[in-house]
């Protein structure tokens, strides 16, 4: 079943043209890769999804639920979520505070009810055990964990991924391939932009290669690296 839908999308900053009339469809539990230059539109493209740039023209849809200025972004959001590169956590609050804000605050989870589902999927992505430290007492790679389970207590049907592999370890790289393989086999679809060609290779379904805002190609990944 198809998850995401763009039909004609573009995105201007001011006149300068980011997105150009972009057209694909994504799948339910997907993994997409998005390669391409600096400059070359990915991170707008997935900014678009959850709105916090919206798109200029075309149609977006998510879910069955077309994104426009009469979406609600609480809801949204709530629906897509994102992981940032600088994992962008509540410095002030703990591993499980922050993981519980949104879906008490958002969605009226009682506290008890958030805390066994922040439990839940802290344990999920491994990283239970520091549940009442502060982001700034973990490394880069365990700060992601966190983040990615923070998305997840929203209970979103996609995750986006700004260069998750640009600040960690080869064993944090595979940790995360195995969160995102697993998020995929709950049926979550995924979009990742990174620059890393091990680790599009590893987890795509299928790569969109961009290029000044165009897509230039989608295919599976072994057509894309034995392309000439
Ligand atoms: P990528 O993620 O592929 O590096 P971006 O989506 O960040 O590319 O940027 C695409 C183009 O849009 C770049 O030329 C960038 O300078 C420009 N751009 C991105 N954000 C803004 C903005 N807020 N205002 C104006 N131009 C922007
Ligand atoms: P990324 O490539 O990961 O998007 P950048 O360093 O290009 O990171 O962009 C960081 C921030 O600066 C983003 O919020 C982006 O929208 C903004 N930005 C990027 N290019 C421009 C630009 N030409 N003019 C204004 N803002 C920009």
């Amino acid at each position: 079943s198809i998850m995401i839908s763009v039909r004609n999308l573009s995105k201007l900053y001011k006149d300068f043209i980011a997105l150009n009339r972009l057209n694909f469809d994504v799948k339910r539990g997907e993994k997409i890769v998005i390669l391409g230059p600096s400059g070359s539109g990915k991170s707008t493209l997935i900014r678009c999804f959850n709105r916090i740039e919206p798109h200029s023209s075309g149609s977006l849809t998510i879910n069955g639920q077309i994104i426009n200025d009469h979406t609600s972004l609480p809801r949204l959001r709530g629906m897509v979520g994102m992981v940032f590169q600088n994992y962008n956590l509540f410095p002030h609050l703990s591993v499980l505070d922050n993981c519980t804000l949104a879906p008490r605050l958002v969605r009226r989870t009682s506290r008890h009810d958030a805390e066994d589902m922040a439990r839940r999927f802290l344990t999920q992505v491994n990283i239970l055990e520091q549940a009442n430290k502060y982001p700034i007492q973990l490394s880069g790679g365990q700060q992601q964990r966190v983040a990615i389970a923070r998305a997840l207590c929203m209970r979103p049907d996609v995750m986006l991924f700004d260069e998750p592999t640009a600040a960690l370890d080869p064993e944090a790289i595979s940790g995360v391939v195995s969160i995102i393989n697993d998020l995929a086999a709950q049926g979550i679809t995924t979009l990742c932009v990174t620059h890393e060609m091990g680790f599009a290779r590893h987890i795509a379904d299928r790569i969109i290669f961009m290029d000044q805002g165009c897509i230039l190609e989608i295919t599976p990944p072994d057509t894309f690296f034995t392309n000439p």
